[in-house]
């Protein structure tokens, strides 16, 4: 058994033990790729610390863009315990993007492996409710999207983004590579960054820093950025088991997640971490520190059993659930993202998720800083668009939680009396029935929208609700550009990505000439596309849609504006923000929701 006090995560000191790969990758199959030759020499234009996924979305986004960048990592690469197993809608539509959606349903979790969630006193016990969700393989994409969501636990998910970072020439990737401070002035940031297993120190000049360096980061504290929120939810403890034969010891068969209710509320969850063999016990723990003996441990996965039975403790990983944001996401040429920007309950499957559309958000910006095309407003924009989104994301997670912890004490919970049956009934159906939030979040992976965003142009348009569990798809400015399926059988998230995407229903190029010469006057990437599926216009709603790298709605409108220098310059952060009250706007009849 081996005990891991993750610092970067926040976690805590636990029972004494080496912390040793519980899930070894091999780190080294990624050579010190060669973009630099000599990074003491040449300015490095991004330098990326920390490869947890989101330091290797950015890495791999920006390296897709051409972009050169150097990511450092202080550890080898081994995953310790796998945290992350959900990857989102919009997480796979940026997979998509990148060339990986292959990858992920290859990746060796078992596609028909029943996803249901179960409410239960133990596995051998009563089952008091349940959701049901078919394996990830056999559930359709929702109609919103040309993705459905995954199942691909992070010691599966961080060698696919791994080896997408690598596979890109301007990427310079360095394990065992630790940042140990840095300066920055009005040119450049100076970073001193150390090898961990010979400590030999070299000073690297980068144009910008970005940490994605967790919930610790160096990087958030040199920039003096505060965080804000409940730093302690609960002191949490995983576990994780190896039984092979765990589903032959019970009744209740495959499901993904187990959630245990006993007389005093919830107090623990099983989750299929492999889908094989391998469990993850999760004591949810509350406020007060506590920690745990192995004898202790034994028996606590025994009462969620229901019974005596054989098993290895793989891993023990004492942490501290907290609900944090970052004040602001920048400080000059400094950015954070992921974790260090943003700390939440893992209830809903938030977290990697949110820091991965970060990566998304920021990577153009910076290309269009590098390129010369971005204006000085751009950068600020990364702070106003995500970290509300971020808030909203943690505020949702937080709500999770308590949801989940919302049973009362029963003492008769357990009773094979007609009263205690009776408790359970109605445990079962109102949990059952409020859990339904945490399950269906369509909403809150594609609904999130850069309201009164600095570069995007309002249109005096209603803003759909913003419900975590409903998504409207619209292409109102500021949200994410609707998922549609072409004639020739792409979806028009296809049509995004490297640079400004003009579409154009019902009107050809010539219409665009004035708004494709003011981006070319101003060095922006930006092109036309007409569509002609009626389905998709009326989707679109307006004759002109213009799409930004990152798959937002920047602008649209039924004809080019007399203002097309002026709408580029926005766009591209270098004009004065349209007024909030733009943004304010008469209600619409909404566009027609949907819910997964
Ligand atoms: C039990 C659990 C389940 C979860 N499930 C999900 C889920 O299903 N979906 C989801 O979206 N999220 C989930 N999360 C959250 C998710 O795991 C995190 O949000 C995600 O890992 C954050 O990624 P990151 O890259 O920002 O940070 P991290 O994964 O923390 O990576 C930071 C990296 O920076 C490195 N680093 C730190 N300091 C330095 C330095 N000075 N120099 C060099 N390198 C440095 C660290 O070694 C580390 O590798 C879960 C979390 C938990 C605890």
């Amino acid at each position: 058994m081996t005990t891991t006090a993750d610092p970067v995560f926040g976690g805590i000191a636990g029972l004494p033990g080496r912390a040793v790969p519980f899930f070894p990758v091999q780190p080294h199959i990624i050579p010190q790729t060669p973009g630099f030759k000599d990074v003491q020499s040449e300015v490095v234009p991004v330098l990326v610390v920390g490869a947890g996924p989101v330091g290797l979305a950015l890495a791999g986004d920006l390296g897709w863009r051409g972009i050169g960048c150097l990511l450092i990592e202080q550890s080898d690469g081994s995953i310790y315990q796998p945290r992350m197993d959900l990857v989102g809608v919009r997480t796979m539509e940026f997979c998509r993007r990148w060339g990986l959606v292959g990858a992920v349903e290859g990746s060796p979790y078992p596609r028909d492996y029943a996803q249901d969630n179960i409410y239960l006193t133990s596995l051998t016990g009563y089952e008091l409710g349940r959701e049901r969700f078919p394996g990830i393989g056999q559930a359709p994409p929702p109609k919103e999207s040309p993705q459905r969501r995954e199942r691909c636990p992070q010691n599966m998910f961080d060698p696919i983004l791994r080896e997408f970072a690598a596979a890109q020439k301007s990427v310079t990737m360095r394990y065992r590579t630790r940042l140990v401070s840095f300066t920055q002035n009005a040119e450049l940031v100076t970073a001193v960054i150390e090898n961990a297993d010979t400590g030999a120190r070299e000073t690297v000049k980068a144009r910008y820093i970005v940490g994605c360096d967790g919930a610790r980061s160096l990087v958030r504290e040199t920039l003096g950025i505060p965080m804000h929120g409940n730093p302690v939810l609960t002191y949490t403890t995983n576990v994780i088991f190896r039984c092979p034969h765990l589903l032959s010891l019970h009744d209740k068969g495959k499901a993904y997640r187990h959630i245990f209710i006993g007389p005093e509320g919830t107090w623990s969850t099983i989750v299929a971490i492999n889908g094989r063999d391998q469990w993850r016990f999760s004591i949810i723990g509350g406020a007060e520190q506590r920690e745990y003996t192995t004898d202790e441990i034994k028996a606590l996965i025994r009462r969620a059993v229901g019974r005596d039975f054989a098993f290895e403790i793989l891993s023990v990983l004492p942490w501290v659930r907290r609900e944090l944001v970052a004040d602001r996401y920048r400080n000059g040429r400094g950015f954070i993202a992921g974790d260090s920007a943003h700390v939440m309950s893992p209830t809903g499957g938030f977290g990697m998720n949110t820091g991965i559309q970060d990566a998304v958000d920021l990577s153009w910006k910076l290309a269009a800083m590098l390129e010369g095309w971005g204006g000085d407003g751009l950068l600020d924009s990364y702070t106003i668009e995500r970290q509300p989104i971020g808030a909203r994301n943690v505020t949702e997670a937080s709500g999770n939680l308590r949801r989940m912890l919302s049973v009362e004490p029963h003492a008769d919970l357990l009773d094979a009396t007609p009263q205690g049956a009776a408790i359970r009934d109605k445990v079962g159906r109102e949990f059952s029935e409020t859990m339904r939030r945490e399950w269906f979040t369509l909403g809150a992976h594609l609904g999130y929208r850069y309201e009164g965003s600095p570069i995007c142009r309002p249109d005096g348009s209603a803003a759909p609700p913003d419900d975590p569990r409903a998504y409207t798809p619209t292409a109102r400015p500021g949200h994410r550009a609707p998922h549609a399926w072409l004639a020739d059988g792409r979806s028009t998230l296809d049509l995004f990505g490297r640079g400004f995407t003009l579409l154009g229903f019902g009107v050809d190029v010539k219409a665009a000439a004035p708004l494709l010469d003011a981006a070319r006057q101003r060095r922006v990437p930006m092109t036309f596309t007409a569509i002609a599926e009626p389905q998709v216009a009326a989707l679109y709603e307006r004759k002109f849609v213009l799409v930004r790298p990152d798959g937002h709605v920047a602008w649209r409108g039924d004809a080019v504006p007399d203002d097309a220098l002026r709408l580029v310059d926005v766009v591209r952060g270098a004009a004065s923000s349209p007024s909030r009250q733009a943004w304010a706007a008469p209600v619409q009849a909404p566009v027609k929701s949907a819910t997964v």
